[in-house]
């Protein structure tokens, strides 16, 4: 059962319903806060066996002063769960907001390989006014052989490249736990040049160690990739994972389905599972473009496939998307047959834009109706 205090719920309120709990042994309480951009909203789970809370009446907090609703929990995304209708928080980090309504574009390199290459594509976004951007450091590869990243040596100059060119939030894969701590300390080095979201990439989904230990630290938000052979539950579950641990910090990444029913693309792609995971949970829903097509083929309208995922994501209600660029996409040694030019940039932006409101008109059509 969730118990959801009104932003302006007078300060006794939460210690009413706690002396309430506590007349049921039987009955944990736990609180979360949530702040959103303009009010923070405070919540309180009732955690205890199924048998115990059905016999709890809502009404029983429903009356208390402060309490803004109470809702009897059926789902299991007991975090994560949309739980009624309310405008969700989202979360803030490093002085950027990410909720379902902001725009993100994380444009950058698949993986860092020069300091050139890393220095074109931040001041590239700069000249545009973006401060998100996507480095991977430590690249999961299918061959061993393949170029792994340059891991914790690449993050030094990395860091201190973002702080010039203003770019406060990088998307960063971590493959296991000692690359949090890693890039921690990397950040302290540079002065906090600039923040980092930690990826979960498709293939550590339910690498549940991996997910527990990025629940367990606060401090970078969660950017996790839906598995690319698994069941949308299942990564939601995962996403609980990381909740329940402790971080509620999480934007879900929709990023296609391997298969080859989705040829010539790379994987199938799956953005009509936005409003699926909007409707069912509170995570804000970024979109992958890159990894689900793969490959830099133009429509005949002259319009990337890229970019027509993309609208297919944003028109459903996606609010973010994570983009691979590449000054050189032949040079890259990672995914260059699916960057984009830094020439592209302006047409990725201004793309993404006029979709998202094409969608918030239609939104407005939906409320008149
Ligand atoms: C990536 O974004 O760099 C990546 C490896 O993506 P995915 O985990 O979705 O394959
Ligand atoms: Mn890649």
């Amino acid at each position: 059962m969730i118990i959801t205090l009104d932003p302006e719920a007078p300060p006794e309120a939460v210690n009413t319903i706690l002396e309430v709990v506590a007349r049921h042994p039987k009955v944990t309480p736990r609180k979360h806060t949530y702040k959103g951009a303009t009010e923070t909203v405070t919540e309180i789970h009732l955690l205890a066996p199924p048998e115990i809370i059905q016999t709890i009446p809502e009404k029983l907090f429903a009356d208390l002063p402060g309490v803004r609703s109470v809702v009897r929990v059926s789902t299991r995304y007991r975090l994560i769960g949309r739980h009624g209708n309310h405008e969700t928080p989202g979360f803030e980090y490093n002085g950027v907001r990410f909720n379902e309504r902001q725009v993100h574009i994380f444009a950058g390199l698949c993986a860092v390989d020069t300091r050139e290459n890393v220095g074109k594509m931040m001041s590239a976004l700069q000249g545009h006014g973006i401060t998100t951007t996507r480095m991977g450091a430590y690249k999961p590869r299918t061959s061993p052989y393949d170029f792994q990243g340059l891991g914790r040596d690449c993050l030094p100059w990395t860091f201190e490249l973002a702080g010039k060119y203003g770019i406060k939030i990088i998307a960063m894969e971590a493959t296991h736990a000692r690359h949090i701590e890693e890039i921690r300390s990397a950040l302290e080095a540079s002065g906090n040049a600039t923040g980092v979201m930690l990826q979960v990439g498709t293939r550590n989904a339910q690498n549940f160690e991996l997910l527990k230990q990025l629940g367990q630290q606060q401090t970078f938000p969660v950017l996790f990739k839906r598995g690319m052979g698994i069941t949308l539950e299942e990564s939601l579950n995962a996403c609980e994972y990381i909740a329940s641990e402790g971080n509620p910090k999480i934007i879900f990444c929709l990023r296609g389905v391997k298969t080859h029913l989705g040829d010539p693309h790379r994987n199938l792609v799956d953005f009509a599972h936005v409003p699926v995971v909007r409707r069912q949970t509170r995570l804000p829903v970024c979109v992958d473009p890159s990894h689900s097509v793969g490959r830099l083929d133009r429509a005949p309208d002259q319009l990337f496939d890229i970019l027509h995922v993309i609208g297919q994501g944003f028109i459903s209600g996606a609010s973010m998307a994570l983009v691979d660029f590449h000054p050189e996409p032949r040079t890259a040694l990672c995914d260059g047959a699916q960057a984009l030019r830094l020439e592209h940039l302006p047409l990725l932006l201004e793309y993404a834009h006029r979709v998202r409101k094409a969608y918030e008109s239609v939104c407005e059509l939906a409320a008149e109706k």
